[in-house]
């Protein structure tokens, strides 16, 4: 084995656009020193606000981001509605992408823009820190070896606006992540979305299904008020699950912990198979939720013009 290398061979500048609270963590993990010594060097973030400095990093026009020689990295925190075009900037200027999840709103922007990644040679990352955390740990290792017969995600939070994020079967594509990556591939039966666009609330409903065509529903409420909360219920063959204990450190370092998997494929360290299942994984995700949106719209469009002939 070679022994660990105090110093990166090479070094990767990296710009972070969008600086929320995504886009603040990942600059903060990006400062940070880290052990062994990140490849990865802050060089500056692109914001639509006047932000000046944020410690020593320096707030620098798209333009030169796009341009910089010293920009090999593009970190894409910004929401959800602009993930698609920045994603396809930075690629086209030849530059790797880290994108907060969900990368595209739609299955079809999502292969497109993989496909640019895969011409281009570089590096699309998208984050899925649901997956790196202390309760999805439990979660898959109660799964584990049991057979399920049903189940049910029941999520409950503020209201997430759909001009800025997208449909919710999108930006709330965390759920459906964990229930592939804990139950395999699902198939769409159906569902159903509750709107009340007055009072900023919404309720989907998706019925899916697995391989062995047993029923998993995700409900997904948002409003005003409603605090973030996620139930399960999961009837197994042995034993029923109903809660998760509260996670005993918290959340911590999981977007450093997400970043340590995008520098594992910088430098080459992750194996083709795992990179494919990886692909796979999103694009099955993104495509659930084309589905469920699309279905929902189609329902929509019947209901108005079931309305409209009514008062015919
Ligand atoms: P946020 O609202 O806190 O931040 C979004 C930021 O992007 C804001 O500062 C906004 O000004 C900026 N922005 C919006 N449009 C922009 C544009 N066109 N150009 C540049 N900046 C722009 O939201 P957030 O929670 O930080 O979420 C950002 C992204 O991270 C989303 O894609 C979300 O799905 C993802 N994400 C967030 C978390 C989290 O814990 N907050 C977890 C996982 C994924």
């Amino acid at each position: 084995m070679t022994p660990a290398k105090t110093q990166p061979e090479r070094m990767f500048g990296v710009v972070v656009v969008g600086v929320g609270r995504a886009g603040s963590v990942r600059i903060r993990d990006l400062q940070s020193p880290q052990l062994p010594p990140s490849p990865l060097k802050l060089i500056g973030f692109v914001s639509r606000r006047e932000l000046g400095n944020i410690n020593e990093a320096k707030q620098i026009s798209l333009q030169d981001a796009l341009s910089s020689a010293e920009v090999d990295v593009a970190y894409i925190c910004s929401e959800n509605v602009s993930h698609e075009e920045y994603i396809r900037l930075f690629l086209n200027a030849g530059k790797h992408v880290l994108v907060e999840y969900p990368m595209a709103l739609s299955l079809a922007s999502a292969q497109e823009l993989w496909k640019i990644a895969e011409e281009k040679g570089k590096i699309l990352h998208e984050e899925h820190i649901e997956l790196l955390t202390e309760d999805y740990a439990f979660l898959k290792n109660e799964v584990a070896g049991k057979q399920l017969l049903e189940g049910s995600v029941y999520f409950t939070g503020g209201p997430l606006e759909e001009e800025r994020f997208g449909f919710l079967a999108f930006s709330s594509i965390a759920r459906l992540s964990r229930l592939v990556s804990l139950f395999g591939e699902l198939a769409f039966i159906s569902a159903t979305m509750e709107e009340q666009k007055e009072n900023q609330y919404l309720k989907m409903t998706a019925n899916l299904e697995t391989v062995d065509k047993r029923p998993l529903t995700w409900i997904e409420e948002r409003g005003p008020g409603l605090k973030r909360e996620w139930h399960i219920n999961f009837l197994f063959d042995s034993d029923r699950l109903e809660s998760i204990p509260p996670p005993t450190q918290g959340h911590k370092n999981i977007f450093l912990r997400d970043q340590e998997i995008f520098v594992k494929k910088l430098l080459g360290q992750m194996s083709t198979e795992d990179l494919a299942k990886e692909k796979k994984h999103i694009l099955h995700c993104l495509g659930i939720a084309d589905e469920i949106q699309k279905h929902c719209q189609h329902l929509k469009k019947e209901g108005s013009s079931a309305g409209a002939e009514g008062t015919v």
